[in-house]
This record gives structure tokens, sequence and C-alpha cells, in this order.
């Protein structure tokens, strides 16, 4: 069964979708392609349990719709679709009859020849598009002695990387200072976060095969820009404030 939900997430049953479902993730209804769930989770078709568990909590953490406040609703409706795909994916792939139904509707190579990897592959885990970066992106929430702490790792596209990254940063600008520790361990969250998301300005524009499977048939939208989101206005008013106050107090 997937992991527990944070409130607000997607609520999904997970079981085998069906075929018009499946279809229409891929190529649209009518299609005759089918999703590979083991290119959605990008693991081989020899991939056991815990590599299939933990692909797909790497892809989830990254597509839950609250982790896209600005989404519209059109777009979080997308989110939560292809969280859907995912866990059906995750669901299939670890319950031994619906994994040989799969395999069989896929025709899986036989054991004697070598595995294919979809893993091997330098495209978006949450799109599907070249080129693509391996990114992390941390953010915290201090509460003086006590620290919430988040991490996304993947590889994503420049669209993808921005939209996630770029929340994150103004995220952690805001909620990550508040606490000794916080204050410290904050400072090199926003460092390693501006170092990823520059990193992506080296990408060129996403470019997407459409018969590739992911779990979004497009990029994120990555606007507005950092510079415009709420966290980096906060971090500035913060510090004009802490200077106005060393000044009132020296
Ligand atoms: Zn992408």
């Amino acid at each position: 069964m997937p992991g527990p939900r944070m409130p607000g997430q997607c609520v999904v049953t997970v079981m085998m979708d069906s075929g018009r479902q499946r279809d229409a993730r891929q190529g649209g209804p009518g299609s005759m392609a089918k999703v590979n769930y083991y290119e959605v989770l990008r693991v081989p078709v020899n991939a056991g349990d815990d590599e299939i568990v933990a692909a797909h909590h790497r892809l989830v953490s990254l597509l839950v719709p609250d982790l896209h406040p600005r989404a519209s609703a059109a777009a979080k409706r997308e989110l939560c679709e292809a969280v859907k795909l995912v866990d059906t994916a995750r669901g299939v792939l670890t319950r031994p009859a619906l994994r040989r139904e799969h395999d069989s509707e896929l025709g899986k190579p036989a054991p004697s020849e070598p595995p294919a990897d979809p893993t091997n592959t330098d495209g978006c885990m949450i799109c599907g598009s070249t080129p693509a970066n391996h990114v992390v992106f941390r953010r915290q929430q201090g509460m003086l002695y006590r620290r919430r702490i988040w991490r996304v790792e993947g590889t994503v596209c420049r669209d993808c990387g921005r939209s996630v990254g770029r929340d994150w940063q103004s995220r952690t600008l805001i909620a990550g200072w508040w606490g000794m520790i916080s204050l410290f361990v904050n400072s090199y969250y926003v460092l390693a976060n501006t170092v990823e998301l520059f990193g992506l300005f080296g990408l060129d524009r996403p470019d997407r095969d459409p018969a590739t499977a992911s779990p979004l048939p497009a990029p994120l939208d990555p606007k507005p820009p950092l510079i415009l989101r709420l966290g980096p206005l906060f971090f500035v008013a913060l510090i004009v404030v802490i200077i106005l106050v060393n000044r009132a107090g020296a």
C-alpha cells in the first residue's frame, strides 16, 4: 500500500486502473500505447519492492500539490492525476499478480536477456523532458528549540526544477530562521538551494518526446521568478528590521 498522506494532499485509492485510464495518461484515449510503470517510476524491470517504494517516495515528494501552492487549479488537478499514476505504478509493481499481468501486457523481456534499465536516462522524472539535472532542495521550519526539515531529490528539467526550487527557497527564507540552530542550518539550506537553482540556468528549454511515459505530460510552470515571491521580500524586510533594532539599541 502507498505511504500515508499528509493533510491536503491527494487522497487516492491504489488499484489497477482501467485500460482507458492508462491510455489517457499516454497518447490519449484510444491510443494503443500502454503506460510502462517501470518507466513511470524509473526503476529497472527486475526492481525489488524496496527499490520501487523508494522510487515512489522520491516522485510523490516532488508531485504533491501542496508542494506547488502557486499552481493553478488545473495544474493542481494534473498533479493529483500524476500522484495517482505514481501510486498506481507502485500498487501494481508491488503486487505479484498485478505485476505479472502488467509484465505480460508489456511483453517483458525473458530473464536471459539483459534487463532494460529505464533509470538509465537523463530525462526529467516529473515530465520526461530533456535535458535535466540532478538536484537536491531543502527547507525547514524553525520552532525555537525544534526544527522540521524537508528534502527532495531527483533529476528534473529546467522548468520543473525551478518550480520546485523557487517555492522551497521562498518557504525556507520565511520559515527557516526561527531558532538558534535553525539560523545556522537555514543559511546553509539557502546557499545550497541557490547553487542548485543556478545549476538549472545552464539547461536548455525542456524538450519532451510525446512517447515518453512520465507522471506529468508537460513541465511544471516555473513562474513567477524567485525575486517576485514572498520569501526574498520577507528576508530583506527581516534584515532591515534587525539593522534598525541594532541601531536603536546602540
Ligand atoms: Zn520536467
